[in-house]
């Protein structure tokens, strides 16, 4: 599944944007500044390939890409930002909720956690909206390389059990360092094994 060159298709901002159901879709979500793009970056292994989505302008759009004939990656806009004004926030949350109920392609959804910070609200209501629209979610911690072991240990006890607590979760986590390159291969592999 995982296979090919990566491409990028184009910037949803409505429902009525996305591309044809026509193939498999995983998707990317975490708040801002959690290390989505440098993820998605060392994934694909193109440099650059996710910068699209952090240009102003973009940042509130669903990106399309697709990786060889059979997949797509769909990175959604980080969420959280303090700043952001009351009605940005609610459409993308409109859009979000429209696109994880609708979409019938989608497979997984990663969502991505700070390994300093462990989930934090912001993360569980996203989490909870995966719940409610019934798509299956793996967690991917991130900036691995930034902690040291023993505080590592501890929050993702903290991740494992509030994880507990949300019916779409899948149980294991998936460490990485975009960094170092750590668990990359091994998230390559588990979205290969998709079908
Ligand atoms: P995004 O806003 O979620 O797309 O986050 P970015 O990918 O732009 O990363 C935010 C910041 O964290 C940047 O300064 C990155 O260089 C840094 N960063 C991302 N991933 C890692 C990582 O695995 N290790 C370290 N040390 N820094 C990272």
């Amino acid at each position: 599944l995982f296979a090919g060159q990566t491409e990028f298709v184009k910037g949803v901002v409505g429902m009525d944007g996305l591309p044809p159901a026509d193939r498999i879709e995983i998707c990317f979500a975490g708040r801002s500044n959690v290390g989505k793009s440098s993820l998605i970056n060392a994934l694909t292994g193109t440099r650059g390939i996710a910068r699209a989505s952090n240009t102003p302008g973009r940042t509130q759009e669903i990106n399309y890409f697709t990786q060889g004939p059979e997949l797509y990656l769909v990175d959604l806009p980080g969420y959280g930002f303090a700043k952001a004004p009351v009605a940005v926030v609610a459409k993308w949350q409109g859009l979000l909720k429209s696109y994880l109920s609708g979409r019938q392609t989608l497979r997984r959804a990663f969502v991505l956690i700070d390994s300093r910070h462990g989930i934090k609200s912001v993360d569980d209501e996203i989490l909870s909206l995966l719940d409610k629209s019934a798509v299956p979610f793996q967690v991917v911690m991130t900036k691995a390389d930034k902690v040291k072991e023993k505080d590592r240990a501890v929050i993702l006890d903290q991740v494992r059990a509030k994880l507990q607590r949300h019916p779409a979760a899948y149980p294991e986590m998936v460490v990485t360092s975009s960094e170092k390159g750590d668990g990359i291969a091994t998230l390559r592999a588990i979205i290969a094994g998709l079908d």
